[in-house]
């Protein structure tokens, strides 16, 4: 793995990265460098957009015009995985923790789903956005992943979409050894895996899952977790089996 910095604050910026740029930092991240981390001109942060890879720059300036002067490339940007991480929204702190245990497990597009028995009806976009790139600096992951729109159960693309292949995890399913059963899917084969509801899936939901083509029913063990905790074990899962935990 390249050795990443984690002394040196990372700080998330929609602008275009090179040698010598001069890059304006918004209020939220001058805020928590200035106040917060108690930085000062000429100390050396970390950029990255999520696009170009991360690098060293130089603070420069005071008040409310703080810049950063771009160095040296410190990261290039890694391949972009493609691992879905559909889900039952849950309420504030959970979802925030959701969101933001998603990123770090690698996932690449969060959807939220809304199905018969999910309790939560809207859901705060802007809140999951800020949790994807506040996980992303302090993890220093590099694919900030897309933040996709709610869908009713009935209208979710991944669903219908028959090349992906949908781990659906499923407390009613037999529990069985979940790494063979990940071990029957072709590596490379782009991947959903797909949490529900504190409440569970009601019965046409869970019928219309496991007559889909390419499904993969997914026993978590014998015990119910919550969905908060089924989607680390399930993306750790997924990941050690068949994503970039085995390596290239
Ligand atoms: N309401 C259900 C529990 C739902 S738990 C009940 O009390 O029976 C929320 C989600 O976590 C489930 O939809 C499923 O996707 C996942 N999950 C929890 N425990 C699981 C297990 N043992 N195996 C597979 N998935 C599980």
């Amino acid at each position: 793995m390249p050795r990443v910095d984690f002394r040196t604050p990372r700080i998330y910026v929609d602008e275009p990265l090179a040698w010598a740029r001069e890059v304006t930092l918004g209020r939220g991240p001058v805020n928590h460098l200035i106040n917060v981390l108690r930085c000062k001109a000429g100390d050396t942060i970390l950029l990255f957009n999520g696009r170009g890879g991360e690098w060293r720059a130089v603070l420069a300036g005071t008040g409310k015009r703080v810049k950063a002067v771009v160095g040296e490339q410190a990261r290039v940007q890694p391949q972009p995985r493609d691992l879905h991480f559909l889900f039952a929204p849950l309420k504030h702190a959970r979802l925030d923790y959701l969101v933001q245990k998603a990123v770090e497990m690698g996932a690449s597009r969060l959807a939220p789903v809304i199905t018969r028995h999910t309790q939560v009806a809207r859901v705060n976009l802007e809140r999951m956005r800020a949790n994807v790139i506040e996980a992303a600096q302090q993890c220093g992951v590099l694919v900030i992943p897309e933040v996709a729109e709610p869908a009713a159960f009935a209208r979710v693309p991944d669903l219908t979409d028959a090349a992906r292949t949908l781990v659906f995890c499923d407390e009613e399913a037999e529990v069985k050894d979940p790494v063979a059963a990940l071990r029957q899917v072709r590596r490379g084969t782009p991947l959903t895996v797909l949490i529900g509801p504190e409440g569970g899936f009601a019965e046409e939901e869970r019928a219309l899952l496991l007559k889909r083509p390419n499904t993969l029913r997914l026993s978590l063990g014998p015990r119910i977790l919550r969905a908060d905790t089924a989607a680390v074990a399930a993306l750790a899962l997924v990941q050690a089996v068949l994503g970039d935990w085995g390596g290239d």
